[in-house]
């Protein structure tokens, strides 16, 4: 079998290099374990960049679910339905604020939808979009139009009528709103810009303004669902409900799932005709949704991250770590936010030396997202070697 080296110069010349890949091939996953095709074992605190973030990588259940499906009918088209789509939305649902369900791969896709329907929803001449500076909803046209500047450069014209202002600020918010205003789109915790939390207060200052001025609340929880914070969404944490949500990453257990959900009231505005996605839905990746979220409650996974993340924070908080400058979770989402004369990008590759996996965030931020199934020892260890490389920074 060919290994790094081989497959990684291959890759150089066939696929596009839009993501800055790392010198690495990977062959095999099981839980929160990876191995790459030298055959290094690496402890995997980012699984799937999110995406096996529930369960890691191919748990039997979802497996077994996947290839039970795989053996009976893989596409069907959307002028049909079938078991795995309708138990997968009736899971969401339940979990989150009722209303129904539209289907389609990536998180990018799930805030399009959800672009449109805002739109449908505030009628003519409503067409503005209020978000975040910090915040991240994907690489398309329209989640990028809602996307900080820095990713826009060369791209533009951007959707007309996005307005962005600080996460937070609940005054600059409400200077914002304008007659043609049609919805608000923020993310619960805001993950790719650094792994920020906003205050109760502010969540639900962002839902009295929607109602108020009678717009739409859409909370993307492509990173923060489901589970991930120690509830099933991380809206929950606030009191409030959003209108709007999205999906994906973690949803599909590995497979590309991507979700827009709409509350009760919103829950017709995308009629027949108005949106659609070939293979959104598809019983072989909602077969893995359904497994996912089966799993969730099974396990009792949203109490697991809490306490896990609570694990976490102590373990850091007990060692004396000169260059974190701060620690922010909630849950299995932790990011370290670590001092200037350290790069947190530096860390990772030395952490991916010793055989773990962690990312970075925006503003030289660590961010631990290990799969919320992962084993006591393998958290401990992880743990271990990322504590040993923080301790020495310039070894
Ligand atoms: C990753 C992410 C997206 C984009 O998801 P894709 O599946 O890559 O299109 C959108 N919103 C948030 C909050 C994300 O973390």
């Amino acid at each position: 079998m060919a290994g790094n080296e081989e497959i990684c110069r291959a890759s150089g010349e066939v696929l596009i290099e839009n993501y800055g890949r790392l010198p690495y091939a990977m062959v095999r996953g099981e839980g929160a374990k990876i191995w790459d095709a030298d055959g290094k074992e690496y402890i995997d605190f980012f699984p799937g960049f999110g995406a096996c973030g529930v369960a890691g990588h191919c748990h039997p259940k979802i497996v077994e679910a996947v290839k039970a499906q795989a053996d009976r009918l893989l596409s069907h088209g959307n002028l049909f339905t079938s078991e795995p789509q309708v138990k997968l939305a009736e899971a969401i649902t339940r979990k989150a604020f009722g209303g129904k369900v539209f289907y389609c791969h990536s998180g990018a896709e799930a805030n399009e939808a959800a672009i449109k329907l805002v739109r449908l929803a505030a009628g003519p001449g409503k067409y503005k979009i209020i978000s975040f500076n910090n915040c991240f909803h994907g690489r398309t046209m329209g989640g990028l139009s809602l996307t900080p500047e820095s990713f826009q450069k060369g791209f533009e014209p951007m959707l007309p009528g996005n307005v962005k202002v600080d996460y937070g600020d609940i005054e600059a918010v409400r200077k914002a709103v304008d007659a043609e205003t049609a919805g608000i789109f923020v993310e619960p915790i805001q993950a790719e810009g650094g792994m920020n939390f906003p205050t109760v207060e502010f969540m639900q200052a962002l839902r009295a303004l929607c109602d108020e001025k009678n717009i739409l609340l859409v909370c993307d929880e492509v990173w923060t669902a489901p589970a991930r914070t120690g509830k099933w969404f991380a809206y929950q944490h606030f009191g409030i409900e959003p209108d709007v949500m999205t999906l994906a990453k973690a949803v599909g257990g590995g497979l590309p799932v991507g979700v827009c959900v709409a509350s009760e009231k919103y829950a017709n505005v995308l009629g027949p005709g108005t949106h659609g996605c070939t293979m959104g839905g598809n019983p072989l990746c909602a077969a893995a949704g359904v497994a996912t979220m089966e799993l969730i409650e099974a396990e009792g996974l949203c109490v697991r991250a809490e306490a896990n993340g609570v694990g976490i924070l102590a373990r850091l908080a007990a060692e004396d770590i000169p260059c974190i400058a701060d620690v922010r979770g909630v849950g299995m989402m932790v990011g370290l936010v670590l001092d200037k004369a350290t790069s947190a990008k530096d860390v990772m590759m030395k952490c991916l030396d010793r055989g773990l996996i962690v990312c970075v965030a925006k503003n030289n931020v660590l961010r631990l997202v290990p799969p919320l199934t992962i084993e006591n020892d393998l958290l401990a260890r992880g743990m271990d070697i990322l504590v040993e490389v923080l301790k020495n920074p310039d070894a």
